[in-house]
């Protein structure tokens, strides 16, 4: 109290002559002044002139302005990291769509070579078996074994690299989608006697086509990988957290254990081999690891062997 403007003002040289030629009313976006013991904050003034009986004078409003000053430099930071984790998206992207080209590439350049292997096998059997003895016949037997599950194999990579390529964005109920995936697996529901319960699902957006691949992949698993002892009972729920939607897959059947988690959404990656119980490509989880990446979403598991597992996903609620 009792001070001048100027012997507050931290830059008292931008603040005397102004005052003096003041006409009409300036806003001043940000000047220093200094605070009692000496320290320096940023505020905003608005000053006017006004005239008292004959005599100029002028009134300035100042108000601190450092937590808005702040919140700007918070800001300007964030701003910078989004610029970098932008970068590191389109990156990451880039060499996403190489690896897919050259997955598209290499399985559609290798089913040819792959169809004349099986071809001239089938000649050589036909053709010339009586010129042949049995060992030689029981080695081709296993050839053409090989090169039937290498085209699979093949086919199977050139599938996941078409995944998502045709996707389309629609607004879903997932009540009903999932209510289409169960109908679909109408023979393996009935036949292992499993029961499905459905919680409320939301309605969002989504790649309709890739989501219900996905519930189905997750949905058969659970089914598949029963345990001996109890028919297959899953439980599918949704719930919202912040900006997406986490939906989870909960099955009581065999177990993983904790030290697969990661592997098993590596394509081609089984636990079981096709000669046990449990058949299939070692596909499944990979698909539906890339269908939730589609979406920027997150897929992980929890799950006690012996005891069933729990698969979950994210998906954000803002539509890129
Ligand atoms: P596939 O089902 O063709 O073997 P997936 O990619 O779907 O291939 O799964 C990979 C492996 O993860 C499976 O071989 C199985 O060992 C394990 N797995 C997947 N889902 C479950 C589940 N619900 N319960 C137990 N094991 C599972």
């Amino acid at each position: 109290m009792g001070l001048r403007h100027i012997d507050v003002s931290y830059e008292p040289e931008k603040t005397s002559g102004a005052a003096k030629s003041l006409k009409k009313r300036i806003d001043i976006p940000v000047r220093y002044h200094k605070r009692k013991d000496g320290s320096v904050f940023p505020l905003e003034i608005t000053a006017s002139p006004f005239e008292i009986k004959g005599r100029e004078k002028i009134i300035a409003v100042a108000r601190d302005i450092t937590e808005r000053k702040m919140a700007e430099e918070a800001l300007k930071v964030r701003n910078i990291e989004l610029a970098k984790l932008n970068d590191e998206l389109e990156k990451f992207t880039y060499a996403n769509q190489e690896l897919n080209q050259f997955a598209y590439t290499a399985s559609h350049q290798l089913q040819e070579p792959i169809r004349t292997i099986s071809n001239y096998i089938h000649v050589i059997e036909e053709d010339y078996a009586s010129l042949l003895n049995k060992d030689v016949l029981n080695h081709f037997g296993t050839i053409e074994e090989a090169v039937k599950r290498m085209a699979l194999l093949i086919n199977s990579l050139f599938e996941y690299s078409q995944l998502g390529r045709n996707k389309k964005l629609a607004y879903v109920d997932c009540n009903q989608l999932i209510k289409s995936v169960i109908k679909d697996l109408d023979y393996m529901i009935e036949s292992s006697g499993a029961t499905i319960e459905v919680g409320e699902m939301p309605e969002l957006y989504l790649y309709e086509t890739e989501i219900h691949q996905l519930f189905q992949n997750l949905i058969s698993n659970a089914i598949k990988f029963r345990s001996k002892d109890n028919k297959p009972k899953v439980q599918i729920s949704s719930e919202k957290l912040n900006e997406k939607w986490m939906f989870s897959v909960s099955d009581n059947g065999i177990g993983i254990d904790p030290f697969h988690f990661n592997r098993i959404f590596n394509i081609f990656q089984r636990l079981h081999s096709s000669e046990e119980e449990y058949e299939g490509k070692g596909i499944g989880l990979a698909y539906c690891k890339k269908i939730v990446q589609l979406h920027f979403g997150e897929i992980w598991l929890d799950s006690v062997v012996g005891k069933g597992s729990t698969f979950k996903f994210t998906i954000p609620l803002i539509p890129r």
